[in-house]
């Protein structure tokens, strides 16, 4: 049973009065007062470290702890451990016989459950065990940005978590933990946003991670994939059959591993029946021939099988791949990662891939630490930031949790993302 401390309540007489103590003397910063009607309190929260104080006054003379206040005294009230599983907690409490002042898990502030074990089980201390309400992750849904005779479908592929570290190389996390909050393995949470163009063809770019990877990698990578292109797809009203052309931005799992599925009978084989994929010739090399710095991202289940479904077109330049449809190499990130420029009607939106994962990433010198080239992520993004700002690109964010498209704005030499409804 894994027990963290998550704050020890303090009756007071008068709250203003105690801050004297708790804020000026000890130097603590406080949070904003709450009222809990229900318990006839006023609540005000002290963040101390991992763990907070709460200070509890009385707001009516019925308020337990009012009553608490006559018969002890101000003081020590109680303690708030934080559990994983309340429920199977307190069935194992009950076994040893600890006596409970709720006998089933109620509902407490901010949707966490909460129950109370009697002082008399507790040495003297009331204890309140607290199981925090844990975030439902919203489906993404598709949408839809026109540009002149291009549909541009923002499709999901759910979310997986990457080292937060990792993702942002050399700037420390005192920096980057504010605009990518971290989980308990350090990890930041990232979307697998894929793009669906409907133009002179349908074309797919890029598919996410796919579902041939392994419950342990699952864990690994935290894949939130409730809801994913089997889903987000249809909701675009686009079949797999549909899918007339698949381009990949470069071969690493989380860009390619939708390009192929696992039959029933265990093969693997491209997952959109009708589909040409469009692959730089580079990347596929490079991802043919991991080394021991690449072998963690390329994996060749994803796109062997499409060379000998004889599926896959190599293209060695930035080709367009059908109207108003280009890549460009921008290395960097691999040697053959390459981004995707949509033109029509007088204006351009940029899939940037792993060029720019998130609108964290626009400071020049925020370069992943995955990237097996950042001079040269450092070099082209520099030239590309200037030209995005200048043009007014339309920026389509792959890995972005929140952002899918906005335009990169400059204001007083601060460079920052104005996110598109
Ligand atoms: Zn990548
Ligand atoms: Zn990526």
């Amino acid at each position: 049973m894994k027990v963290v401390l998550d704050h020890v309540g303090i009756a007071v007489e008068d709250l203003e009065a105690s801050l004297s103590f708790f804020r000026d003397a000890l130097g603590l910063e406080i949070e904003a007062a709450e009222e809990v009607p229900s318990q006839r309190v006023r609540a005000q929260f002290i963040p101390a470290g991992p763990s907070s104080l709460e200070l509890l006054q009385a707001t009516a003379p019925d308020s337990p702890i009012t009553r608490f206040l006559e018969k002890r005294g101000p003081g020590l009230h109680h303690i708030t451990l934080r559990v994983d599983d309340l429920g199977a907690v307190l069935a194992h409490l009950r076994q040893r016989n600890v006596r409970l002042i709720d006998e089933e898990p109620r509902l407490g502030a901010e949707g966490a459950t909460v129950a109370f074990i009697h002082p008399s089980s507790a040495h003297g201390v009331l204890v309140e065990l607290k199981q925090p309400a844990v975030p439902q992750p919203q489906p993404e849904m598709p949408k839809t940005i026109r540009l002149g005779d291009i549909d541009i479908v923002t499709v999901s592929d759910g979310f997986f978590y990457l080292d937060g570290g990792a993702m942002f190389g050399v700037i420390p996390k005192t920096f980057w933990e504010k605009k990518a909050p971290p989980d308990e393995r350090n990890r930041i949470r990232m979307a697998m946003r894929c793009v669906l163009l409907r133009g002179a063809r349908t074309m797919l770019i890029d598919a996410g991670s796919g579902d041939k990877m392994t419950s342990k990698q699952a864990d690994i990578y935290r894949l939130e994939r409730d809801f994913n292109l089997q889903h987000s797809l249809p909701a675009a009203g686009v079949s797999p059959e549909a899918i007339d052309v698949v381009l990949a931005t470069h071969l690493h799992f989380d860009h390619a591993g939708g390009f192929t599925e696992r039959a029933p009978d265990g093969a693997v084989r491209p997952r959109f029946p009708r589909a040409q994929y469009i692959v730089r010739r580079g990347e596929f090399e490079d991802a043919m021939n991991p080394n021991e710095r690449t072998r963690g991202s390329y994996f060749l289940e994803n796109y062997k099988p499409l060379a000998d479904h004889h599926v896959l077109q190599l293209v060695d330049d930035d080709v367009t791949i059908m109207p108003g449809v280009r890549v460009r190499r921008t290395g960097g990130h691999t040697m053959h990662h390459q981004m995707v420029l949509i033109e029509s009607a007088g204006k351009t939106a940029v899939f940037v891939a792993d060029l720019l994962p998130t609108a964290a990433h626009i400071p020049e010198v925020w370069v992943m630490g995955y990237d097996l080239f950042p001079l040269d992520t450092l070099n082209f993004k520099r030239a590309f930031l200037r030209e995005a700002i200048e043009r007014e690109y339309l920026i389509l964010f792959e890995h972005d949790p929140d952002i899918a498209a906005g335009y990169i704005r400059e204001r007083d030499g601060k460079r920052y993302v104005e996110k598109v409804a």
